[in-house]
C-alpha cells in the first residue's frame, strides 16, 4: 500500500485521517499521522491540514520537521488545506522577513484571513473540475480562509491549473485588485479556491470537514497515484 501522511501537529488532521482511512482499501493506501522526521520518511505523499499556519510552522520547527518538509515538497505530492495552503505558498502578504515561516513549493502569493473577521466563515457550493460526479457541487467550508492574491509561475515548475473558483460576488475584503495584479488578467486570482501545480494541490477551504470524500479521492487519483 502507498503510505499517505497527514501532518498531525495541530489543526484538523484527525478529519483528514478518517477520510483517508475510509478510502484506504479501495485505493490501496495506508494513512499515517506524521509527527516526526522518521514518520515523514515513510510517506509517498502528504496532506497538511487547516489550523493555524504560524502554529503549525512553529511546531514543525520544534519537531525538526521544517527542513525535511521543505525537501519533501520538492519531491513528492503535497495537498495543503487552508492553513496548509498558506504553508505551501511561496509568499504571504504582509509577512516580514524573518516572520512567518513557509514551506513554499506552489507559485502563489496568499493573504491570510482574506474574508476578514466580519464574515470569517461561510459555505459555498463549488463546481470542481476533475472531481467524480463533477456536476454535483462540492460544499466548500471556508473558515478564516486565505485568499489567493497572485499567481507567478516560475519557469522551473509546471503550470498552475485552476480547479475551483468562487463567483466574483464572493470576492473578499480586498475591494481593489491586489497591488501588482493586472486587473485585465483573467481570472481575478481572488476567486480561485482550489488549484494544482504539478503534483501539488491547494484548497483554501476544508474538504475534510464534509462527509464528501470526492476531494480526497481526487488527490489520491490525480496527484498521488498518477492515473488521471
Ligand atoms: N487563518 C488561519 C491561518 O492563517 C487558517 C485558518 C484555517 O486553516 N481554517 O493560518
Amino acid at each position: 500500500a502507498t503510505v499517505v501522511g497527514v501532518l498531525a501537529l495541530q489543526g484538523a488532521f484527525a478529519e483528514h485521517f478518517a477520510i483517508l482511512s475510509r478510502l484506504a482499501s479501495s485505493k490501496n493506501i495506508q494513512p499515517l499521522l506524521v509527527r516526526t522526521p522518521s514518520d515523514l520518511a515513510q510517506c509517498k505523499a502528504l496532506i497538511i491540514p487547516g489550523g493555524e499556519s504560524t502554529t503549525i510552522a512553529l511546531l514543525a520547527r520544534l519537531a525538526g520537521l521544517l527542513e525535511p518538509l521543505r525537501a519533501f515538497v520538492t519531491e513528492k505530492p503535497v495537498w495543503g488545506t487552508c492553513a496548509g495552503a498558506i504553508l505551501l505558498a511561496e509568499s504571504v502578504e504582509g509577512a516580514k522577513k524573518g516572520g512567518q515561516e513557509l514551506l513554499g513549493g506552489v507559485d502563489i502569493k496568499v493573504g491570510r484571513n482574506g474574508w476578514g473577521p466580519q464574515v470569517e466563515s461561510f459555505e459555498a457550493a463549488l463546481v470542481v473540475n476533475g472531481l467524480k460526479d463533477s456536476a454535483t457541487p462540492f460544499k466548500g467550508v471556508f473558515i478564516r480562509a486565505p485568499v489567493v492574491l497572485s499567481i507567478t509561475p516560475s519557469a522551473s515548475r509546471p503550470p498552475i491549473k485552476i480547479i475551483a473558483q468562487l463567483p466574483s460576488s464572493l470576492v473578499p475584503i480586498h475591494s481593489e485588485p491586489p497591488e501588482g495584479v493586472d486587473s485585465s488578467n483573467e481570472p481575478d486570482p481572488r476567486t480561485i479556491v482550489a488549484l494544482r501545480q504539478g503534483q501539488h494541490l491547494v484548497t483554501t477551504f476544508h474538504p475534510e470537514l464534509t462527509k464528501d470524500d470526492r476531494f480526497h479521492e481526487y488527490f489520491l487519483r490525480a496527484c498521488v497515484l498518477g492515473s488521471e
